[in-house]
């Protein structure tokens, strides 16, 4: 019998043993400076990513978590204050709130893009609001005009979730210098990834990007004297010297993505699946940049069809199974789960297939075949019928 060909979800190794070499021969510079925390190539990356994300200021921290919890810091976020963020994320954007003593207040999602529902948003501000998060969630930005609107009625700050959106557009502008302060991750899964943790802070705005810096480093200036209450969050020169030789691919790896995308909406319209299973949307005047390609499958078949793939060593995974408001962790919240309608069926039913830069056509075709194989198993029910 064949053995098995599968498809990972994400194959680093593909992306990595590349730039072997080049990685190396900085670290090994980097070993013999002797300087390890912040320093020139932190500072380097700082100015490329910035230049590349519209803004004026890149500050590096530890991780995207940390960005988050930063820069509320800097909006003077704290106990009496409230936030407006969506449930279906990312923990880390609503931990980062409830760290302040501040209380995270959730909002729906538009079922098509899975970001934030600015109706909902308005239904939910009050004269408590000092900042709202919008998530770019899987690559795509929120709807930036109206939330920066809502935000500026009640004088609230806008801090955007770029986590996952490296270089996502919305309407020419991209993300992390849409709202006031944007949040960066280095997480390996993010488009760039870093060989370890680390994050960075974006913003077009001088007095709160001096903050931030002030905030990241124990709040500390000159050294030893300390100004205010701030944290230890450095990104280390190693990290940087990867990322900056990960930069220079980017905008390719970028490409790959969408070029995967486009493939498998065509993949999937060839196979008849399109009726059955919802595809990703790519909004008009948008930049989507494919964190995840995530679609839908209703009817309760998601978790079945995700054990059908993983027989076939076909990976996949679920972001995210619970909206945040459904979270042990939130219960003090007084939530229902069915308070925020579209979060809950987005939990139910969305499937993150395989989307990497280096994801081969053939590795597609096979991803698709197989989600048609359970489809015939149906008996070829479609999503209408
Ligand atoms: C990954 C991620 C984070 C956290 O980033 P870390 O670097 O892992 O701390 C925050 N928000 C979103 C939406 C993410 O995807």
């Amino acid at each position: 019998m064949d053995e098995i060909k599968g498809v990972p979800l994400l194959d680093l190794k593909r992306q990595h043993d590349p730039l072997r070499e080049e990685v190396l021969e900085v670290f090994g510079e980097i070993w013999d400076s002797n300087w390890f925390c912040l320093g020139p190539k932190v500072k380097e990356l700082e100015e490329t990513l910035a230049e590349y994300s519209g803004a004026t200021h890149g500050i590096g921290c530890a991780s995207g978590s940390d960005a988050l919890l930063l820069a509320l810091m800097a909006c003077d976020v704290g106990p009496g204050d409230e936030v407006i963020l969506p449930s279906f994320t990312f923990f880390a954007t609503a931990s980062a709130v409830t760290r302040l003593g501040a209380t995270p207040v959730f909002a729906d999602i538009k079922p098509t893009t899975f970001n934030i529902d600015p109706d909902d948003i308005a239904a939910k501000l009050s004269t408590a609001t000092k900042a709202i998060i919008p998530v770019h969630l899987f690559g795509q930005c929120a709807e930036m005009d109206r939330i920066n609107e809502l935000a500026q009625s009640v004088g609230a700050k806008v801090i955007e979730d770029a986590a996952q959106s490296i270089g996502a557009e919305w309407n020419g502008q991209r993300a992390g210098s849409i709202g006031d302060i944007g949040c960066f991750s280095f997480y390996p899964t993010k488009n760039l990834g870093g060989a370890g943790d680390g994050g960075m802070l974006t913003a077009c705005d001088e007095q709160l990007a001096d903050r931030l810096n002030l905030l990241r480093g124990h709040g500390m200036r000159p050294r030893y004297y300390h100004k205010e209450i701030g944290v230890n969050s450095r990104l280390d020169a190693f990290q940087a010297a990867v990322l900056i030789i990960k930069m220079r691919h980017l905008d390719r790896y970028v490409e790959m993505r969408q070029t995967n995308a486009a493939r498998y909406a065509t993949l999937f319209a060839q196979a008849g699946l399109t009726d059955w299973l919802e595809l990703p949307p790519e909004e008009d005047g948008r930049r989507h940049v494919w964190n995840q390609y995530v679609v839908r499958i209703g009817e309760g078949r998601r978790d079945e069809l995700r054990a059908f793939m993983a027989e076939a060593k076909v990976g996949s995974e679920i972001y995210y199974p619970l909206g945040l408001h459904q979270q042990e962790c939130f219960q003090y919240l007084g939530y229902s789960a069915d308070s925020l309608p579209e979060t809950l069926r987005a939990a139910d039913e969305v499937l993150a297939l395989p989307i990497f830069p280096e994801l081969t056509a053939e590795e597609q075709e096979r991803v698709v075949d197989r989600i048609a194989k359970y489809h015939a198993s149906l008996g070829g029910a479609s999503r209408a019928a």
